[in-house]
């Protein structure tokens, strides 16, 4: 084993919480700082649960911008996007763009899949060690609406089938025989069922993982902020306040924020907020609600079980770093909601939330080394952090360690945006 290393860890998200576990685990001296006063209270706080390595999708795929340009004039449109002179976003839907195309989904595809699929596998490992219970299900469906939605989902589907991915494609009825409660006065052109797919709570885990860290000799320092990382020779600090404190490595977990710690040291990586909503409800009626989750592709909202709640998760807003309610994004929540479960739940009385994901314009996290000497990453999972969190835990740790990480980091790593200065 590598000798024992004082590590600090930025951001008590459900990333920078699974980091912190596997460096304690792998013998080193960790210490999470958070701004807030617990763990998982930005956006791995009202996530859809969704844990899919089946069907981790880029943003970025053939046929989208067609899809998003088409949406932009609906009410009820999955896209918020408000018309702005913002530089940074014209410049991130420029590089969103360019990985539309098809050979370049298909990397991504591949790049997100190996970090997701692993990460299923130690979660699972993690929930089987400690006997966890997040309120976790299993099987996920998909929902196309239209046929159109099943063409567009066509160079995803072919991929399952040359990876080998458990799938089911399923017209109709067969949905209806996966969730009974299936209201079936909505148009389903068909969908896809993922068997080895599944769902959880995400803060819940985050929470029991934390005191298992904590139990692990992991400090948490809540109400600090990070303002600026300073190098210091072979050490590596942080401001913090008026103080700097000094450490042999520091991981950048900050979410959506991590950004703005890397540009004073020349590492620029391409990060933009785009917000996402969701909508919490207690069930009503055990015998019409979902049994595990579901993703209205039409629409790109997930339904979730949740113990006694359903979640109901989306929508996208590009550029609001706010934490406000855009009327028009709850009534979309609330439309899926009723369209596909109108029974289970009184939506009108849900709990709102939103959050902000870390999108990088391709898909994949960046983790790992920096340029800066003892400096790593853990950043960038946008859309799909609860479902890697586990395994890029692990990555880190093995990583810092000087251990192989399990799986090829061939683009995870920075070198993809080739910026190193
Ligand atoms: C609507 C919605 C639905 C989603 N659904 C899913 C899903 O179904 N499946 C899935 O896998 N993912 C989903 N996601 C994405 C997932 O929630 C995120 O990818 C994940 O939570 C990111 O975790 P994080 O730890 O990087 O960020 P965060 O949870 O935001 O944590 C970052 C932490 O860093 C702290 N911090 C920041 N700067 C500093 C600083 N300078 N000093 C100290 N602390 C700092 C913050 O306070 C915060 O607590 C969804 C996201 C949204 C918004």
């Amino acid at each position: 084993m590598s000798h024992q290393q004082q590590i600090a860890v930025i951001g008590g998200g459900v990333i920078g919480v699974c980091t912190a576990y596997f460096l304690a685990h792998a013998g080193h001296q960790v210490v999470v700082i958070e701004r807030l006063s617990n763990v998982a209270e930005k956006a791995s706080f009202g996530n859809a649960g969704v844990v899919a390595p089946g069907y981790v999708m880029p943003w970025a795929t053939p046929g989208m911008p067609k899809k998003i340009l088409a949406s932009l004039f609906r009410t009820d449109g999955p896209v918020l996007l408000k018309p702005t002179f913002d530089r940074a976003m014209w410049r991130w839907v420029r590089q969103w763009l360019a990985e539309c195309e098809l050979d370049r989904f298909r990397v991504n595809k591949e790049r997100m899949q190996r970090v997701a699929s692993y990460s299923r596998l130690v979660l699972q490992q993690l929930r089987e060690h400690h006997r966890l219970d997040y309120e976790q299900s299993r099987g996920y469906l998909q929902l196309f609406r239209s046929e159109q939605d099943i063409a567009l989902a066509q160079p995803a589907l072919e991929l399952l089938a040359e990876q080998g991915v458990a799938h089911r494609p399923v017209d109709a009825e067969q949905a209806r025989a996966i969730e009974p409660a299936l209201s079936a006065h909505t148009p389903l052109a068909g969908g896809l069922y993922l068997p080895d797919d599944e769902s959880g709570n995400c803060p819940l885990f985050t929470k029991q993982l934390k005191n298992l860290a904590q139990e692990m000799g992991v400090e948490f320092r809540f109400g600090s902020t990070v303002s600026a990382i300073e190098t210091q020779g072979q050490r590596i600090g942080m401001r913090i306040g008026e103080q700097v404190f000094n450490v042999d490595a520091v991981v950048i977990a900050a979410g959506i924020d991590s950004a703005r710690l890397l540009a004073p040291l020349g590492i620029r990586v391409p990060l933009y907020p785009i917000k996402g909503y969701s909508a919490t409800a207690t069930i009503r009626n055990f015998d019409e609600a979902p049994q595990a989750a579901l993703m209205d592709e039409s629409y790109k909202i997930a339904i979730t079980r949740m113990g006694g709640r359903i979640r109901i998760a989306g929508m996208a807003e590009l550029g609001s770093v706010s934490n406000d309610l855009h009327e028009a994004a709850l009534r979309t929540l609330a439309k899926v909601g009723e369209d596909w479960f109108p029974d289970a739940a009184n939506y009108s009385t849900a709990s709102y939330w939103s959050g902000i994901r870390p999108m990088l314009p391709d898909g994949p996290p960046l983790l790992g080394a920096t340029p800066i000497r003892n400096l790593y990453l853990n950043i960038g999972h946008g859309s799909t952090g609860w479902a890697m969190a586990a395994g890029c835990g692990l990555l880190l740790a093995d990583i810092i360690s000087g251990r192989k990480p399990d799986i090829d980091m061939e683009g995870l790593t920075l070198a993809r945006y080739a910026r190193m200065p």
